[in-house]
């Protein structure tokens, strides 16, 4: 379905960006990875993407908290995999804390990478989208894009920003070929979320087990987390011509967390 597209999904090296590069490169997408880990690691999961959908796939170590940086891994993407179709904005980082006690420092880094980030990507790769008159620009953004949890408030806001730069987007682009829609998981289990897990068990005397089944009967009534693969799948999804008049769309994947 996506033989010839190229695709960059920020954030790719781990968790659900890389459910999403695993999903549009098994559709025939390039993909140009994007994340922080070991560089060996990383160069065997390059490789290994490559080898198992025979397409290409770079990497760049883009900061998505550098605008500059976030430039130049565009520009890469275009010279080495010859354009950007398809732009996932998924990279983004959790800090909890009272907002008395929240450090100045989270707050900016939350809203240079889980907000900020989006306006450059989309800034740099839509001209290019708008020459073949084609694109998917999908931000991952959450369930705290539409309601809020407590100390989470930095990361509640720079959602909540992401879905409102979705819509505008939706409608800039509103009479091309590029759609411009949201994807709003609840619980994925992802190193992200496992941090969380890990301060939960520490803080109540929990086990891990007892400690994610607490998180979820929290907020997600199915019980059950949500999968990268399962939300590469959905953005798969957004990338097929059954998508094509959705636009400005936000769309949970989270087990009726906002069904109640
Ligand atoms: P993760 O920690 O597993 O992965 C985050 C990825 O972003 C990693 O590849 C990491 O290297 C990269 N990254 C972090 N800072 C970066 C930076 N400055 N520049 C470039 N890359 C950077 O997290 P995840 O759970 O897979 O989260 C991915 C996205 O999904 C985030 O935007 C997160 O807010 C969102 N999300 C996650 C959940 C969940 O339950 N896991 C729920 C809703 C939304």
């Amino acid at each position: 379905m996506l033989k010839g597209k190229t695709a960059i999904v920020t954030g790719s090296t781990s968790g659900i960006g890389l459910g999403i590069a695993r999903a549009l490169g098994g559709a025939g997408a390039n993909i140009l990875l994007n994340g922080f880990g070991d560089a060996e690691q990383i160069e065997s999961l390059r490789a290994g993407l490559a080898q198992e959908f025979g397409v290409e796939v770079a990497y760049s170590a883009a900061d998505m908290s550098r605008p500059e940086q976030i430039h130049a891994m565009v520009k890469s993407a275009q010279e080495q995999l010859g354009g950007v179709d398809i732009l996932v904005n998924n990279a983004g980082i959790q800090h909890t804390s009272p907002i008395e006690t929240f450090p100045a420092e989270r707050w900016d880094a939350i809203l240079a990478i889980n907000l900020s980030s989006a306006f450059h990507t989309i800034q740099a790769a839509l001209p290019g989208m708008r020459a073949s008159n084609w694109g998917r620009i999908i931000n991952i953004a959450s369930v705290h894009g539409l309601v809020a949890s407590v100390d989470k408030s930095a990361y509640v806001a720079a959602k909540h920003g992401l879905l409102g730069l979705t819509k505008a987007v939706a409608l800039e682009t509103a009479k091309t070929g590029v759609t411009c829609n949201a994807v709003c998981p609840g619980w994925v289990l992802t190193p992200l979320v496992q941090k969380q897990i890990d301060a939960r068990a520490a803080r109540d005397g929990l086990s891990e087990e007892q400690a994610k089944s607490a998180l979820l009967s929290e907020k997600q009534p199915s019980g059950e987390f949500a999968t990268p693969e399962q939300i590469g799948a959905i953005c798969l999804f957004l990338c097929s011509t059954a998508a094509n008049q959705m636009r400005g769309a936000a769309l949970p994947v989270d087990g009726a967390w906002l069904a109640q």
